[in-house]
């Protein structure tokens, strides 16, 4: 059973940044992530006022390659942000002897992912605090939040004193969020994920519905640095905690279904570490022509997602260097974004659902 969250934030980054404030990061020091991660993550790094650098993923793998974090440490690093990425434990007793080879605190990114473990321990456990996101795509959906777990207690002071300044999201936010929760609840089942995602873009644009990023070009620090979550979405977070083992459950059998009948030339399955048992946010596969396979499964109602479409999703060109992303640093995160598709494996996906979409890929083959 996962336990009650000690600190909620308006955002999963504001619990990331949180704690990397209370390791005492700020300017000159710098931050190693892994490239193949969402936009989130670096603008919580950047709102400290250090600079993250980023480490490669292993190839073939969706997680960090522990050579190239070796690589990226330096004197001015002061932390490691390590991502499970799609609920995928990280290799993560080689990336610990690299930190602990530094002694340097690691920040478990659980945003997809509650129930993975890795050699029998669950991650999250691992580092000296791991953070968590609500928003959708994610496991729990609370609308939009985020939650801090704390390991090490000697940051729990400070980050308590943190968390007594910040202030409530206003009321216009909270509204919004509140009608693209109800908005996605109602609406959202795989036969409506194409024209939904294209719908929920144009309404973020215009400002009319919350997005997921904020605009990098932006000197300022956003305000939702500065926010807790509201009492609202906790007392729904608080209900829906209950609910992680039956997700858990779903998310295993769907994926032991993708993994069993899956069977497409154009299609391969990305690799784990020995030792994990992992819970799937969302299930990710390689394919051969990812362009060509969206198109398809567009004009078939089938969802498939499309990230991390980037190296830092949803980031391009020039503004990958605003984030310190330089080009062709980290070349398996850029291979892997090109490559990379996701399928659901929640309760939307059921046994006729669940066949359709196998029948969808394997049909590639043709
Ligand atoms: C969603 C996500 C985040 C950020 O969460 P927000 O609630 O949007 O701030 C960070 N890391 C990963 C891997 C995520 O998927």
């Amino acid at each position: 059973m996962f336990e009650e969250f000690e600190f909620n934030y308006y955002r999963g980054r504001v619990a990331l940044f949180s704690m990397l404030k209370a390791i005492g990061v700020g300017k000159g020091d710098t931050v190693v992530t892994q490239a193949f991660t969402c936009l989130a993550v670096p603008e919580a790094i950047m709102a400290t006022g250090a600079r993250p650098i980023y480490a490669d993923i292993e190839k073939g793998s969706v997680n960090m390659d522990p050579e190239s974090l070796r690589k990226s440490i330096s004197t001015s690093t002061k932390a490691i942000v390590i991502q499970h990425t799609f609920g995928i434990p990280a290799r993560l007793n080689k990336l610990l002897e690299v930190a602990e080879e530094f002694s340097l605190p690691v920040i478990e990114d659980c945003c997809h992912t509650y129930s993975s473990t890795y050699n029998g321990k669950p991650v999250g456990s691992f580092g000296v605090g791991s953070f968590y996101s609500f928003e959708w795509g994610k496991p729990l959906v609370v609308g939009i939040g985020g939650g801090l777990k704390v390991n090490a207690q000697e940051y729990i002071d400070n980050i308590a004193t943190q968390y007594n300044e910040m202030q409530l999201p206003g009321l216009t936010d909270r509204i919004k969020i509140e009608i693209q929760y109800w908005a996605f609840k109602i609406l959202l089942r795989p036969s409506l994920y194409w024209p939904l995602k294209k719908a929920f873009h144009k309404l973020s644009k215009s400002g009319l519905a919350k997005g997921n990023y904020n605009d990098v070009e932006k000197e300022e620090v956003s305000l939702d640095f500065s926010l807790r979550l509201s009492s609202g979405l906790k007392a729904r977070l608080k209900s829906k905690l209950k609910s992680i083992d039956k997700f858990t459950s779903i998310s295993q059998r769907n994926s032991n279904f993708y993994k069993e009948n899956i069977k497409s030339e154009k299609i391969s399955f990305l690799t784990e570490p020995d030792g994990t048992d992992t819970v799937y946010a969302r299930f990710p596969l390689i394919a051969d022509n990812k362009e060509e396979l969206l198109k398809k499964a567009e004009q078939n109602s089938i969802e498939v997602a499309d990230w991390y479409n980037t190296v830092i999703h949803p980031l391009k060109d020039d503004d990958l260097e605003v984030i310190h992303y330089k080009s062709g640093s980290c070349p398996n995160a850029e291979w892997l974004s090109e490559r990379v598709i996701s399928l659901p494996v929640g309760k939307s996906v059921g046994n006729k659902y669940r066949k359709q979409i196998k029948s969808f890929l394997n049909s590639l083959n043709a």
